[in-house]
């Protein structure tokens, strides 16, 4: 089987939430918000629909080629399939947490209110994929804003819409080099660090929280501050992290 992706198009879609909902009950995940608008991912919600002013935005794990969270998993939790999808089996995941401090998408969630917590993410729909079906999500998107196919069809898909309509979009294709690439693909009429994606990131894969991840954090040359800048990057990921489940709470505890 070819390697699969999914392109998601700013452009076409409706902020309809037929996704969302797709992806609660194919992994028969409860209701999180009154207004799935006001979601937040979490470890019941492995992608969420976000609003900005008319435009939607859909955040999801990116499926990268070169994925961290399968790096830094000391008990191999993590696995990049030939197919495409990062899956995770939740079985074997120790609740460490090291996936959501290395993931330069800061996707990977925390079941914070488990007695025996894990991290859960999108995982690309892995057991429809292995069948030839597509993605829920894609299945659900009744604009086709969410398109399930071949990795490189896709790319070229995305390539074809730039070139045909220059106007209506952003000159740039989010995940087709960030971090070594991904098997998920965004398209907007805006730059993306308006929806808080990530611009900064390497064109080189991120493989692992080693030196040679360390030496692409900006102005770390010397090995005592690789350790140094290693640790500052953790902490404020960490703080990011925390941040955001500080607001989803507060979000979640202000629609109640
Ligand atoms: S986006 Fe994060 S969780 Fe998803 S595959 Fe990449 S590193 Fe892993
Ligand atoms: S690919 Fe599957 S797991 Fe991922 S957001 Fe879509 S429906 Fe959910
Ligand atoms: S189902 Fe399609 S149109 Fe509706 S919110 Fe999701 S991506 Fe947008």
């Amino acid at each position: 089987m070819k390697p699969k992706g999914l392109l998601f198009d700013v452009n076409r879609c409706q902020g309809c939430g037929a996704c969302y909902d797709a992806c609660k009950k194919e992994f028969n995940n409860p209701v999180t918000s009154a207004d799935f608008l006001k979601d937040r991912l979490s470890a019941d919600s492995y992608t969420v629909v976000e609003e900005y002013g008319d435009i939607y935005m859909r955040r999801l794990c990116m499926h990268c080629e070169y994925p961290t969270c399968v790096s830094v998993c000391p008990v191999s939790a993590f696995e990049k399939t030939p197919e495409g999808p990062v899956v995770y089996d939740a079985d074997a995941c120790m609740g460490c947490r090291y996936c959501m401090q290395a993931c330069p998408h800061m996707i990977p969630r925390y079941e914070w209110d488990s007695l025996a917590p894990r991290v859960q993410k999108c995982v690309m729909c892995h057991h429809r994929v292995v069948r030839g079906e597509e993605t829920a999500c894609a299945e659900a998107c009744p604009s086709g804003a969410t398109l399930f196919g071949d990795l490189e069809d896709l790319k070229k898909e995305a390539k074809r819409r730039l070139e045909a309509e220059p106007d209506r979009y952003y000159q740039h294709i989010y995940g087709l080099e960030e971090a070594g690439g991904c098997n998920v693909l965004l398209l907007s009429p805006i730059p993306f660090h308006q929806f808080a994606y990530d611009t900064a990131l390497p064109k080189e894969p991120l493989e692992t929280f080693t030196m040679a991840a360390l030496e692409k954090v900006p102005g770390i040359v010397a090995f005592s501050s690789v350790f140094l800048g290693g640790m500052y990057w953790l902490t404020k990921r960490k703080n990011k992290i925390a941040r955001e489940e500080r607001e989803q709470n507060k979000a979640e505890n202000d629609d109640r």
